[in-house]
């Protein structure tokens, strides 16, 4: 977003929110916690989910003095920071940034201000 070019804010994924949060915490993209709260339960979970278990093995691999077995658990967070990636580009962001939506979600769309 132009506003915030050269900005240590990072905006909100919901080009219609004006929340931030700071950048050096957020370096990428962000979803407020207004606009992640107003998404589905089940996608919500997901996010969650993902994120507990990148946090699981970033306890573990920091635990472990074996080499060998740490690369091992670097491959498993790797698949985990995927799936979480992925979940954010295909559904999480469409959820927010699409306006296209099917029906039935107008409640959810009045919500994140589409
Ligand atoms: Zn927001």
């Amino acid at each position: 977003m132009a506003r915030l070019v050269g900005s240590d804010r990072t905006p909100c994924i919901n080009p219609r929110c004006r929340r931030t949060a700071p950048r050096d915490k957020f370096p990428g993209e962000m979803i407020c916690g207004k606009c992640f709260r107003s998404l589905p339960a089940p996608a919500r979970n997901r996010h969650r989910r993902f994120w507990r278990e990148i946090r699981k093995w970033n306890r573990r691999i920091a635990r472990t003095g074996d080499a060998f077995r740490r690369e091992r658990m670097e491959a498993i967070r790797r698949g985990w920071i995927n799936r979480l990636c992925w979940h954010w580009d295909t559904v999480l962001k469409p959820m927010v940034t699409n306006p296209s939506k099917p029906e039935g979600l107008d409640g959810f769309l009045a919500e994140v201000g589409l």
